[in-house]
């Protein structure tokens, strides 16, 4: 066990030290942690004999841990199995929850219980995924604090405590953590040697290929694969990053585990970050880490907030030039219209949706109506339209509405820059096409964040953003349907809260439009400066259909 997972080894020699009281170990699931308790109690029955203690979050789980852990572990090793009579034997004297052998016993108790936790003095307290622990056991209180008590006449006591962490400020092995002397496994660099904590922000992959992710040594940037870890695992050494007076602390993530590779962990987060739940789940058991509650959004009420006094379709003084964004789903096509002035400030002049299958035709010839509509006098210059959904009919659709400049965009969680062009015909012979289709990737976290941020800024600067007077309830809440969180180790990532997110995607892509179009360039300064690219022709060839467009209200 120990020669595939070396790191355990630190944590066993930290049991046997004398100087040391306590053992803190803050970890992530499949790092061995079941196997390193069992031979903690195995060395107490076996070595060093004591009265032991093995707390687990609830009865139940302590008759399982009993039944299913100890019990085989007994059996199959045989310097323990002569010392503990089977509970089933005749006058064994034993129980499930009590067991004892020549020089001491082990009793099992839950942390919900307090009859198990509060009778004979113990030596030796083994806490167990103590983040599960109720607040009190029963009526009396801490059942941390109760087990500890039965331990103070003993000047050689030791206690030990594991979990996988939950929600930052309410969790116990954090706070335990934290008191401790912080200790983290460092392991050499294949490639330049040095030392350091294998962290996720260094996991990187490819694109949509989660499953080819590697490691990339801060250092020296070489890429590190999974066929190293033996050897960095074996090279490895705890370090401690913190003085404390006789608590060990060690936190160790999955990224170290020999049974779990770089892609399963890159795969499962990609899985996870669906939903603020599963991620937070992901955050505990994968890298150890507690989870930051609550990610970063605007109001509802402060999206309201921004409501001025124009009507949806006027186009306020102060705009420079209109963009839209659009958002493709099976049976409609959310859209924003938005005008935008000096110093990137903003007015949404309109949010509407069109009804119809978008593997059908006629949805696309009633979108073309809508943005093809004269606002203020003015067209649309440039419009971009995810399509990720139904890239056929979107390019398609593209190609027909030149005037409006409608583009196919990909959104990207993380781009190098906001905003960046690829040509997507190409020849049988895979040239690229001259004046061929342009697809327009967008970094929409980026944009969000731009979104999000605007909706903050004082409405009394330059850069102010504005709301129609008769804008929906439902804008607002799609606007915020996602927020912003900081994992653990730096990394931004968006968490979908409400699955009606459509508001917030089509300004993504409205504002990437802007950007496109050089806005974040426009500065009040020079108040006779064009928009940077010139007004398309408007060829008089389109003519509007009728059709089912909710243009504001629907729902
Ligand atoms: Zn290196």
């Amino acid at each position: 066990m120990t020669d595939r997972a070396p790191y355990q080894r630190g944590i066993m020699d930290a049991v046997s030290d004398p100087l040391i009281r306590e053992i803190v170990v803050m970890k992530s699931a499949q790092v061995g942690w079941t196997e390193i308790l069992g031979n903690v109690a195995g060395y107490y029955i076996d070595r060093d004999p004591a009265p032991v203690l093995v707390v687990q979050p609830t009865l139940e789980m302590a008759e399982a841990w009993s039944k299913d852990r100890l019990a085989p572990m007994i059996r199959d090793t045989p310097a323990l199995t002569g010392k503990i009579k089977d509970a089933r034997a005749r006058d064994s004297g034993n129980t499930l929850l009590h067991k004892t052998f020549p020089g001491g016993h082990i009793t099992i108790a839950g942390a919900n219980s307090p009859a198990g936790l509060a009778s004979r003095p113990i030596r030796i307290v083994l806490f167990d995924e103590v983040d599960r622990y109720p607040a009190s056991a029963g009526t009396e209180g801490d059942p941390i604090g109760l087990a500890r008590k039965r331990a103070t006449t003993f000047w050689n006591r030791k206690l030990l405590m594991g979990s996988t962490p939950t929600v930052s400020g309410a969790s116990r092995i954090e706070l335990a953590f934290e008191a401790s002397d912080k200790r983290y496994y460092f392991v050499p660099c294949p490639h330049c040697g040095t030392f350091e904590r294998l962290e996720w922000q260094y996991v990187k992959w490819e694109e949509g290929k989660p499953r080819s992710a590697y490691y990339a040594c801060k250092h020296c940037g070489a890429v590190i694969e999974d066929r190293h870890k033996p050897q960095m695992l074996a090279g490895g050494e705890w370090r401690a990053t913190a003085e404390s007076d006789g608590i060990a602390g060690f936190h160790i993530n999955e990224l170290y585990s020999p049974w779990v590779s770089f892609g399963d962990t890159a795969a499962a987060f990609l899985d996870a970050k669906r939903s603020p739940e599963t991620l937070q789940t992901w955050i505990n058991t994968a890298l150890g880490q507690v989870w930051e509650e609550r990610g970063e959004a605007p109001t509802f009420d402060r999206v309201l907030q921004l409501r001025s006094d124009y009507q949806s379709r006027e186009v306020p003084e102060g705009v420079l030039f209109i963009t839209a964004g659009c958002d493709v789903q099976k049976d409609r096509v959310y859209y924003v219209v938005r005008g935008w002035g000096h110093e990137m400030a903003s007015w949404l002049i309109e949010f509407g949706v069109v009804y119809g299958d978008t593997s059908q035709p006629e949805v696309w010839g009633r979108l073309s109506d809508v943005l093809h509509t004269e606002y203020g006098g003015r067209r649309i210059r440039q419009t971009f339209i995810d399509s990720g959904y139904r890239p056929e009919a979107v390019y398609a659709f593209c190609r027909a509405n030149p005037e409006v400049r409608a583009a196919p965009s990909k959104g990207h969680e993380s781009l190098s820059s906001p905003v960046r062009m690829s040509k997507v015909d190409v020849t049988h012979r895979g040239a690229v096409i001259k004046n061929g289709q342009q697809l327009w990737h967008v970094d929409t976290g980026y944009f969000k964040g731009l979104v999000h941020s605007r909706i903050d800024w004082p409405q009394d600067q330059p850069g102010a953003w504005h709301l129609p007077a008769d804008i929906i309830d439902d804008y607002a809440k799609q606007l915020i349907a996602e927020s912003k969180i900081t994992l653990p180790s730096g990394k931004i990532s968006w968490v979908r809260h409400d699955r009606e997110n459509h508001a917030l995607d089509c300004e993504a892509y409205a504002a990437a439009a802007a950007r496109m179009l050089g806005i974040d360039r426009m500065r009040r300064r020079k108040p006779e400066a064009e928009p940077v690219e010139p007004v398309p022709a408007e060829p008089a060839t389109h003519q509007p259909r009728r059709g089912r467009v909710v243009r504001g209200r629907f729902r």
